[in-house]
């Protein structure tokens, strides 16, 4: 049986990460990777000459290692700005600090109920956290409706410990200030946003991938920690001397030999939500925004962004593109592919972007695991799987490894250092 020194699941950014960290020590490391092509999330498509991410995916990076790698590719930069849609209205975004395009009466009571809101939170949730932060109108109004269509869930299961620098505070002065006018300075977490002029995201993460052994169309099957085996779809079976994960956790417990009853149960309380990706091309330009969020119901999708905006290299000459996410809680979707391509060329109309004249081809794909989902209680699943690994010697890294909302800076970084991790 073949044998390797550092074996490594998972071809994503972390296992990238985590190859470069064995090359850095010496070590002899292979990556098995499912699909046919390296990158995971990071990785992108093409049809008649457009190129599309796996969701939006623009860089903020700021560690010294990350941008070491990332800025050998030549890039574009973007301001951070985004808009929201709702109801037939453009609002620039945090609509809360933006209600410039409201009726006078409607802002009027959405402040005032911003000046009534809660002082403390009963419970420690998503949606106390958003009716004390905003006041129950503007939360009813904009985020718990989002936070359906965006995280598949009530925001009243949510915990709120992923938030972090994530939502704007609510602030009295900001709020009025953007009720008056559309001059509101732009507070989102990163004044500035990075994206490879060409080759999509996958660009910043290509020189890591040229330098890793990498076996592709090789899905890990089963996993014997004890004869320290992994199994192969294919057949193949090696024998590793360390074992690096990249593998969502409830996926990983799936193919562990003997796993206790109680890890499994753990596990299975893991969930993230899955994206629906509807990329749409286009014949002329007709996009605006770089990227925006869709608060109406009857959009599926809760997000889109322009492809052809982060790079004109992503469309033909004098052609546009957008991509629409609509998700879902858990691994399979809940739409199907068609309902999803006729929302979305009815999206374009009501939110005035294009007519189907305009459209040239609406492609779907389904991703699997796209954001881990903070429900109360899963930081004590996910303790229980993540311990239970590290009995087992196995490093789990990576978004789904570590089972976190890490960027892609983060997720490099997560799998560079997993020899801390044990
Ligand atoms: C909607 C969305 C938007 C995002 N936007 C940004 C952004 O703007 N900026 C940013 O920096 N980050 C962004 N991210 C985060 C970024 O995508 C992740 O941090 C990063 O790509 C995760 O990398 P990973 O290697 O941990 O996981 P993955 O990329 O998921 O890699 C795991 C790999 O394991 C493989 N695999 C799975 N099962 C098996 C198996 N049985 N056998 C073998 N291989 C297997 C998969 O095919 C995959 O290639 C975004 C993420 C999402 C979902």
């Amino acid at each position: 049986m073949e044998q390797i020194d550092v074996l490594i699941l998972g071809a994503g950014v972390a296992g990238l990460g985590a190859a470069l960290r064995c090359r850095e020590m010496n070590r002899r490391a292979v990556i098995l990777e499912a699909r046919d092509s390296a990158g995971g999330l990071l990785d992108n498509f093409v049809i008649d000459g457009f190129r599309f991410d796996h969701a939006v995916h623009l860089s903020f990076a700021k560690e010294p290692k990350v941008r070491e790698i990332f800025d050998r590719t030549p890039y574009l930069t973007h301001p951070a700005d985004s808009t929201c849609f709702d109801q037939g209205t453009w609002f620039k975004h945090p609509v809360q600090n933006n209600l410039v395009p409201l009726p006078a009466q409607e802002k009027v009571a959405l402040i005032e109920s911003f000046l009534g809101r809660r002082d403390t939170m009963d419970e420690d949730n998503y949606e106390n956290w958003l009716r004390h932060q905003y006041g129950d109108a503007i939360a009813e109004r904009y985020p718990l409706r989002y936070t359906r269509k965006y995280w598949a869930s009530e925001a009243a299961r949510l915990s709120t410990t992923w938030i972090g620098d994530r939502m704007r505070r609510a602030q009295l002065d900001e709020i009025l200030y953007g009720a008056f006018t559309d001059d509101t300075p732009n507070h989102y977490y990163t004044k500035e946003m990075r994206y490879p002029v060409e080759g999509g995201y996958k660009a910043f993460i290509q020189p890591l991938i040229a330098e890793a052994e990498i076996r592709l169309g090789r899905k890990v099957v089963r996993i014997d920690p004890r004869q320290r085996v992994v199994r192969c779809a294919n057949g193949d079976e090696i024998q590793y001397g360390q074992l690096v994960s990249t593998l969502p956790l409830p996926v990983i417990t799936t193919l562990l030999e003997d796993v206790p009853a109680a890890v499994s149960e753990a596990a299975r309380n893991l969930v993230a939500s899955s994206i629906d990706l509807v990329s749409v091309g286009f014949r002329r330009n007709v996009v605006r925004d770089l990227w925006f969020y869709i608060y109406d119901e009857d959009i599926l999708a809760s997000r889109a962004y322009a492809p052809s905006i982060k790079s004109p290299n992503n469309a033909p000459p004098g052609c546009s593109s957008l991509q629409f996410e609509a998700y879902s809680r858990g691994p399979q979707s809940q739409f199907d592919a068609d309902t999803l391509k006729e929302n979305t060329a009815y999206a374009l109309q009501k939110m005035g972007i294009g007519t189907a004249d305009d459209i040239l081809f609406i492609d779907h794909r389904h991703v699997p695991y796209g954001n881990v989902i903070f429900d109360i209680g899963m930081e004590d699943h996910r303790e229980i799987v993540r311990r239970h690994l590290l009995e087992l010697g196995i490093a789990s890294r990576g978004r789904f490894g570590e089972w976190d909302y890490l960027w892609s800076n983060q997720s490099l970084l997560s799998g560079y250092h997993w020899p801390e991790a044990l």
